[in-house]
C-alpha cells in the first residue's frame, strides 16, 4: 500500500522516534508499505515519521543507482539505527528529501560511518558504509531524530533556503507521489 509522504512542516518530522521493541505482523506490513512508498516516489530512503509513524525505522534502497556503477547494495531495513562512528573526512554531496519536494542542496557530512541497527528479523547488524550509502543512512537517521537536511546547511545556504521552505508550506510544488501537508 502506498502511503502519503508527510511534508515540511508537519510536527511529527521534528519529533524524536521511539525505539521498536518487537516485530509483529502489523509492523512487517508497515515496513513493506514504507518500501513500496519509497519506490513509488523514486526515493532511495524513507524514515517512518515521513509516513506518520513515530517508530525508529528507516528503509534504504540504493540498488538502482549503484547497479549502474557496478556495485551491489541490497535494500536495507534499519530498526533503531545508531551511528557509532563518523569519519573525520567529510564530503559535500547534493541531497533531496521526499518531505521537501523540489528542494535540493549541497550538504557536507562525514564520508564514512558505522551504523548499528536491527534488521527486519530483529537481528543486530553492524555495517560500515561510505559514499552514497553513508549519505543516505545519515540523512535517514537524522529524520528519526527530528532533523531535516537543511538544518545541516551552511548558514548562508540555509538563509537562501527559506523561500523554498515557504513554497512547500503553501503547496507550491509538483510531486509525482501522494503527499500530506498541513494546509
Ligand atoms: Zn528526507
Amino acid at each position: 500500500m502506498i502511503l502519503p509522504v508527510y511534508l515540511y512542516n508537519h510536527p511529527i518530522l521534528k519529533k524524536k522516534s521511539q525505539k521498536v521493541t518487537e516485530m509483529t505482523d502489523e509492523l512487517r506490513e508497515f515496513i513493506k508499505n514504507m518500501q513500496e512508498t519509497m519506490h513509488r516516489a523514486d526515493g532511495i530512503g524513507l524514515a517512518a515519521n515521513q509516513v506518520g509513524s513515530d517508530q525508529a525505522i528507516t528503509v534504504v534502497d540504493i540498488s538502482d543507482v549503484e547497479e549502474e556503477r557496478g556495485r551491489q547494495h541490497p535494500p536495507m531495513v534499519l530498526i533503531n539505527p545508531v551511528i557509532e562512528y563518523f569519519s573525520d573526512e567529510e564530503e559535500e554531496l547534493q541531497e533531496g528529501c521526499l518531505s521537501l519536494p523540489e528542494f535540493r542542496d549541497y550538504v557536507t557530512r562525514p564520508s564514512q560511518i558505522q551504523v548499528r541497527y536491527l534488521d527486519e528479523n530483529m537481528k543486530e547488524q553492524v555495517k560500515e558504509a561510505d559514499e552514497l550509502l553513508a549519505r543516505v543512512i545519515q540523512h535517514e537517521v537524522d529524520h528519526l531524530n527530528g532533523i531535516y537536511f537543511f538544518e545541516r546547511l551552511s548558514p548562508m545556504r540555509r538563509a537562501l533556503s527559506q523561500k523554498k521552505l515557504k513554497r512547500i508550506i503553501r503547496g507550491e510544488f509538483d510531486a509525482h507521489y501522494p503527499t500530506f501537508g498541513l494546509e
